[in-house]
């Protein structure tokens, strides 16, 4: 269901699958409802660890390189997959939601995902639901604290938007060896006015990457964040680019600034990796929960249950991680320079429809 993006388990039944799906289920589809109960009833412990078995073959296999030099990033970001007035379960977040004047309760779930970035592309090795009445670092936190148990060596610094600049999730991440990198945004922990003050007198370095040039400070030793304990180090890149206006037909200037906080060294990461990997972030929305909203309905409630939705969320990392796989280790080069991943993925679902015997080529 997963792999042909049919989306519903009603869906499902009604294509019920031929050819060689079929073959491999070894008789009729169960129904809608048992799906949705024996999702339910698993223990989402050894989807998680299916998941990492196809880790595991992925580092054995040599197929997961280091993105730059020997940095190994783990992104992690909060995605909201669903949310309604009416339907609630034990699992629900809440918030009260001003509509026409009228206040009313609106039930949501949240949950913070992991991706490990490796040179060829990601790997989505985790996923933790934000419980009733938690934010989501806390969240976040718990989900660091299984893969640094799970994944000891995967990865060596975990990298996430502004509101990973949390001093206990960050204080984990140095516990177990490893560094942190976030966007520094807000005056929150006085890093941001002690960096701006010294911006002002220190001198920067250029370079360009395709037609970005980025004008970059790089400070190390700041020690004014008073609930982390290590010194910080701060870069900030200002980034111009052109851009052609269609209409107008001319040419504009877009200039963006950028600033990152993190207790990497510039012995392990020099400026340009620290604004590499910076960027790289986008990735766990672009080719994560956008990918995976989009392509592979991913915020389809298939049950409403709180370990049923995991479930479906866990088979879908996998299934995309498979997906992925076999895009970048099976198919020739020249082949997959031709076509989409849509493009692979509609002669996935096809086979799904067609007889045994009469597979594309
Ligand atoms: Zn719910």
């Amino acid at each position: 269901m997963l792999w042909v993006r049919i989306g519903s388990l009603n869906g499902l039944m009604q294509k019920r699958p031929i050819g060689c799906w079929g073959g491999w289920l070894g008789g009729e589809a169960p129904s809608a409802r048992s799906i949705g109960r024996v999702a339910a009833g698993m223990n989402v412990d050894d989807l998680r660890a299916l998941l990492h078995r196809h880790y595991e073959r992925r580092r054995r296999n040599k197929s997961l390189h280091p993105v730059i030099g020997t940095i190994r990033p783990l992104i992690f970001d909060g995605h909201e997959s669903t949310s309604s007035y009416l339907r609630c379960c034990k699992g629900c977040l809440q918030r009260r939601v001003t509509i026409a004047e009228k206040e009313r309760t609106q039930y949501y779930h949240r949950y913070v995902m992991a991706m490990l970035l490796h040179r060829d592309g990601s790997l989505l090795l985790d996923i933790e639901p934000q419980r009733p009445g938690e934010g989501e670092s806390t969240a976040a936190i718990r989900l660091l604290e299984r893969l640094v148990a799970r994944y000891p060596r995967a990865f060596d610094t975990v990298v996430g938007d502004n509101l990973y600049l949390n001093p206990d999730f960050c204080r984990l991440a140095a516990e177990h060896g490893k560094h942190f990198l976030a966007v520094l945004k807000d005056e929150r922990c006085g890093l941001l006015v002690d960096a701006r003050g010294l911006f002002e007198c220190e001198s920067s370095v250029r370079f360009e990457s395709g037609k970005k040039l980025h004008q970059c400070w790089d400070i190390e030793g700041f020690t004014t964040w008073e609930q982390f304990e290590y010194p910080v180090r701060v870069v900030r890149s200002i980034e111009t680019s052109a851009v052609r206006r269609r209409l107008a037909d001319e040419e504009t200037e877009t200039v963006s600034e950028w600033i990152w906080a993190t207790d990497m060294p510039k012995t392990a990461a020099g400026t340009e990796a620290i604004v590499r990997i910076g960027h790289a972030r986008w990735r766990i929305e672009n080719n994560g929960f956008n990918e995976l909203v989009n392509e592979w309905n991913a915020d389809h409630v298939y049950k409403h249950e709180p370990i049923a939705m995991l479930v479906f969320l866990l088979l879908l990392l996998l299934a995309y991680n498979v997906f992925h796989a076999f895009l970048s280790l099976n198919l020739k080069p020249q082949l997959r320079e031709r076509h989409t991943a849509r493009h692979f993925a509609k002669l996935v679902a096809a086979e799904f429809y067609i007889p045994s015997g009469d597979h594309f080529t």
